[in-house]
């Protein structure tokens, strides 16, 4: 009797073992779902320490409009640096009403030719909504095959999740673009820099050796990405 109750036991756990499983890969294909109306970030909890997966929310009483509101992406950003370009972001970290909801916007701007190096979000698919102008774009795939194209204004064109990509304007006058992401923070992680301007610096040989130049060329590159 006993053994047989232990056999079944064992078979229901086999079974929920396998539905977890199962339903695993769709349960963390994003953000976690809510739990709850709303959970404002409540940046002042930061200095306490508890770190969540998120930010704490904020008291119910203390939640505002403005926490929903935010003018951060009214204005172009300043496209007058190296690459010809400028992202920002309308994320958790500047909008705290976006905590635990999924969903973050980022406005790029472009100077004519600039380019928005490629980059991945390890977090996050990306639909870029051209404002204004067009862009030559493009992203690679793990089999390392390029999908690119051009893109003009009143068009979209998604990036899948962790994938390296990049845009560039492909035309004489200012470019804009909106962006939307399917999490609250998608992360952000240029190759140039995650490999050229690491603090401290990935070393000078493993990069030579990767990438089959001499470490002049490397060191070339690095003195031209600062560590932030
Ligand atoms: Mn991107």
């Amino acid at each position: 009797m006993a053994n047989k109750l232990a056999t079944s036991l064992l078979a229901a756990c086999f079974a929920a073992a396998v539905l977890l499983a199962l339903a695993a890969p769709a349960v963390l294909a994003g953000d976690p779902d809510m739990l709850q109306d709303i959970c404002v970030a409540d940046y002042k909890s930061l200095k306490g320490p508890l770190r969540l997966n998120g930010f704490p929310c904020k008291r119910p009483e203390n939640v505002t409009a403005n926490d929903f509101l935010s003018n951060v992406l009214a204005t172009p950003g300043n496209t007058g640096n190296a690459v010809g370009s400028a992202v920002t972001s309308a994320n958790v970290e500047k909008l705290p009403g976006l905590n635990t909801l999924g969903v973050s916007v980022s406005r790029i701007d472009y100077a004519p030719w600039g380019v928005n190096p490629p980059h991945v979000h390890p977090r996050a698919t990306e639909v870029i909504f051209v404002l204004q102008g067009s862009l030559d774009v493009g992203f690679v795939t793990t089999a390392n095959r390029l999908y690119a194209g051009t893109v003009c204004a009143g068009e979209v064109f998604v990036f899948p999740r962790g994938l390296v990509h990049y845009q560039r304007n492909n035309g004489g006058g200012p470019a804009a673009v909106l962006s939307a992401f399917d999490s609250q923070l998608p992360g952000t992680q240029p190759v140039a820099e995650a490999l050229f301007g690491a603090s401290p610096p990935v070393p000078t040989d493993v990069l030579a050796r990767s990438f089959q130049v001499d470490g002049g060329v490397v060191e070339a590159i690095k003195s031209k990405i600062p560590p932030k």
